[in-house]
């Protein structure tokens, strides 16, 4: 007997019978979700000891030149033609000619490919467009983004049939069809395989022959471009009691193109999500008949809908929302900034308070974090990965940080943000925060349950084979399979261990970093804590087991500190890749030790909550030897990041680079003027408060500036007054619905009535 089958069955076999027990056992739904995608950086991370030189190895995302004209062209032009007031008060839609330039320029057809007449653009380029457009209009952006992310179009491309796809791509390509993706229903949001809309196999008729097909009924809601989708893309449980397509009675999830125009199919109310107003309503279907081959990827494809959505999600969930939510961050960055700069209070910019630079500094260092992040996982997806963990921190931390940084902007500003109306700039930011934070996977259910919990078994080394080979039917198979890979993760953990302990304690110095300069100490500081990380991941499973899915307090802990060492490691990464900026030094050392700060607090609290308190010791002694030594980023740093956003300069600019800038006499366009003329006019300020003079035509008098001057600071005076100024209203523009006077105010208060039919001006089809 070999040495290896002595191991495999004195050893391994008791060992796999235990484990049987202990291991979290995954359901259907679960195993789909954790087999799509693949696993990509997160396995590094996981693995404890990154390998720094393959990060540096992913090639920037970088557009290609028709790309970059698309984004110079049609998306600068659209832009120009978006007025958010307008849209959201007054029209409660997009205007007529904006829908038909988004169809027309195949804004929703950017990841379709140019076979079928769509534009085949990279993720990249997909992000940028997003990007762009979320810093002129949320509603524009949210309407363009949906065709492009989960839905028909997407769906169509990975799974589609040939016949499917010739069909239905050149139309969505041209805008001949408006799709939406019905998913969620009243009983089923985050727990979405607990839908109970149907459809049961059966005979109807479809144009004027006897088919097989599907009689549907269904109940969805928060459904975007609903209201106005000529075809839905449907999720429903499929049943077979005829047994028309085989033995099984219920096939489960199914996928399938419903046209909206199908008797029985309801769509045209409309929900006012957070009052933004893009197109967002409910739909119900009652025995609406569709033939089988309307479902996506054909009988093939039926009972596999939970398998495709996941798949369709482990890419998808990585572009849209982190592109809007870096695009928000830069823009309130820079508008506060601005702001900051411009507005006085005691005599002084209000952005030379410490209390204020503190917030300055966050938001700058979060910009530089939230694009660098973005950047990264696009680059990641163009080159062929669908890491649905990275995807899903993407997801979670974009929009967490949007959330922190909109409340940052909006306390800066305080009343100019407050005050609705078309001069504010970050009202309607500041209101859609809670729509990215719900959709695409609540925040709270993704940090604790898909980051770390499925990240946990698909981006580690071992478990999921393990836990493979566990589910075995054939068990000696399995036994086999399981002895590898316990081995391997025994031998792994070890090493970890060893890791952990050595780099803890030496305070990561000896641990492995590329030769960067100034940030190389940085590497060796995350090699430190993914060491840690990989350590701290192997006990709570080794003490927990299935237990661990429940410990949703423990997990959603690990999955920040998995978030905080991917995040980093694509700060770095584009330091480097944008040339080692000098100047940029103390937004990568923010992040840092923002960073750094959040993971040993998120260890701190792991261990001292961890079940096994013997095994939470231990770990504490190993891994955070001599206590939490990271307070977070000094204020002297903090200091230095607010400065970026107070002052014009290119690494100013590198932050809040293609936001779309403001526009004739607009808000935006106000604030950047007037912070431009008080920046050219500070010297003039500085000589007035040299010679003690407050009053510009006094100081004129008194020869300290001439005339030429004393006009520059008053034109930066009047500047500054029209930027600061706000909004205000006819009493009977917001006056109760009865009183309203004004056609404006009669479709606004018509929204509130309950059970209101949408007026035709609010939910027009097209
Ligand atoms: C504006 C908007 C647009 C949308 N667009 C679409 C669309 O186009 N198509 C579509 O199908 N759906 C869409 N949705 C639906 C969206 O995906 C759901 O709202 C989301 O899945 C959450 O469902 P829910 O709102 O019912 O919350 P619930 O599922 O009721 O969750 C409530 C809270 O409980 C938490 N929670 C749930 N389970 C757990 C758990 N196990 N552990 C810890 N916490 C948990 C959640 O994180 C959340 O915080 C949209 C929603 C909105 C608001």
């Amino acid at each position: 007997m070999s040495a290896t089958s002595l191991r495999r069955d004195l050893i391994s076999k008791p060992i796999f019978r235990w484990a049987q027990q202990v291991l979290p056992t995954l359901s259907d739904t679960e195993r789909e979700a954790i087999e799509a995608g693949d696993v990509w950086w997160d396995a590094d991370l996981f693995s404890g000891n990154p390998d720094w030189a393959k990060l540096l190895a992913v090639p920037p995302a970088t557009l290609s030149p028709e790309e970059q004209a698309f984004l110079d062209g049609p998306v600068d032009e659209l832009c120009r033609m978006l007025d958010e007031w307008r849209i959201s008060w007054e029209l409660r839609d997009l205007p007529p000619e904006v829908w038909d330039f988004l169809k027309r320029n195949k804004f929703f057809a950017m990841i379709i490919p140019k076979t079928y007449g769509g534009l085949g653009f990279s993720a990249y380029a997909h992000s940028e467009v997003i990007r762009k457009l979320s810093t002129r209009s949320l509603t524009a952006a949210v309407t363009a983004m949906v065709p492009n992310s989960l839905g028909p179009g997407e769906l169509l491309l990975h799974f589609g049939t040939k016949a499917q796809q010739d069909y239905w791509l050149p139309r969505l390509a041209e805008g001949k069809e408006i799709p939406c993706f019905g998913l969620t229903s009243p009983e089923a949001g985050s727990d979405a395989a607990s839908m109970t809309d149907s459809g049961v196999v059966c005979r109807g008729i479809w144009q004027g022959r006897e088919v097989l097909g599907i009689r549907l009924n269904w109940h969805k809601r928060y459904i975007t471009l609903c209201p106005i989708a000529t075809v839905i893309g449907l999720a429903f449980k499929l049943y077979d009691p005829d047994h028309l397509l085989g033995e099984r009675n219920e096939i489960g999830i199914t996928l399938a193109l419903v046209p909206t125009s199908l008797p029985g199919v309801d769509v045209g109310r409309r929900h006012l999500p957070a009052l933004m107003v893009f197109q967002n309503g409910p739909t119900t279907g009652r025995d609406v008949f569709i033939p089988l081959d309307h479902v996506i990827g054909g009988v093939a494809q039926v009972g596999k809908g939970w398998k495709m959505l996941m798949s369709a999600l482990a890419a998808g969930r990585g572009i849209s929302l982190p592109s809007l939510s870096a695009a928000g961050t830069a823009f309130a960055a820079h508008t506060t900034g601005a702001y900051a700069r411009i507005r006085e209070q005691f005599h002084v910019p209000i952005g030379r308070f410490e209390a204020i630079q503190e917030r300055l500094g966050r938001m700058a260092a979060t910009a530089y974090l939230l694009d660098a992040a973005r950047r990264l996982t696009c680059a990641g997806i163009d080159h062929g990965h669908k890491p649905a963990v990275v995807t899903a921190i993407m997801k979670e931390q974009a929009t967490e940080r949007l959330r922190m940084v909109a409340n940052d902007a909006m306390d800066v500003h305080a009343g100019k943000a407050v005050q609705e109306g078309p001069l504010n700039y970050l009202g309607g930011f500041y209101r859609s925060v809670p729509i990215g934070i719900t959709v695409e996977g609540a925040n709270i259910v993704t940090r604790s349950l898909i980051q770390f919990g499925q990240g946990a078994i698909r981006s580690h080394p071992y478990l999921l084979k393990e836990m493979t080979a566990l589910e075995d039917p054939d068990r000696a198979r399995g036994l086999a399979e399981f002895d590898r890979a316990f081995w391997g993760h025994l031998g792994h953990s070890f090493a970890n261990a060893f890791r952990a302990w050595w780099r803890a304690w030496t305070g990561g110095v000896f641990a492995p970093a590329p030769a960067t300069g100034r940030t190389r100490g940085f590497y060796k500081q995350l090699g430190r804590y993914a060491a840690a990380f990989a350590l701290a991941v192997d006990m709570a499973l080794l003490t927990l087991g299935g237990a661990l899915k429940r410990q949703e307090m423990l997990s959603g802990r690990f999955g920040d500190i998995l978030s905080e060492l991917y995040l980093l490691s694509a700060v770095l990464k584009r330091w480097d890749e944008e040339g080692r900026q000098r100047a940029d030094l103390p937004l990568v050392a923010w992040c840092m030790e923002d960073g750094f700060a959040t993971i040993e607090a998120r260890f701190d609290a792991i261990f001292a909550n961890f079940p096994s308190r013997p095994v939470a010791w231990f770990l504490r002694w190993l891994v955070l030897p001599f206590g939490l030594r990271r307070r977070g980023p000094s204020d002297r740093l903090t200091r230095a990041c607010a400065e970026i956003l107070l002052t014009p300069s290119a690494r100013r600019d590198r932050l809040t680079v293609d936001i779309f800038h403001g526009i004739g006499d607009e808000g935006l366009a106000r604030l950047e003027r007037a912070f431009e003329l008080t920046v050219a006019a500070q010297p003039l300020r500085d000589r007035l408060h040299e010679g003690h003079a407050r009053d510009v035509e006094k100081a004129r008098q008194e020869g300290l500036i001439n005339d030429a001057e004393a006009q520059q600071l008053r034109a930066a005076a009047a500047a500054v007054a029209a930027a600061v100024a706000v909004d205000d209203f006819a009493p009977e523009a917001i006056a109760p619905r009865q009183a309203a006077a004004e056609p404006v105010a009669a479709v606004k208060w018509n929204l509130f009535k309950r059970n209101a039919r949408p007026a035709a001006s609010i939910a027009g089809r097209r």
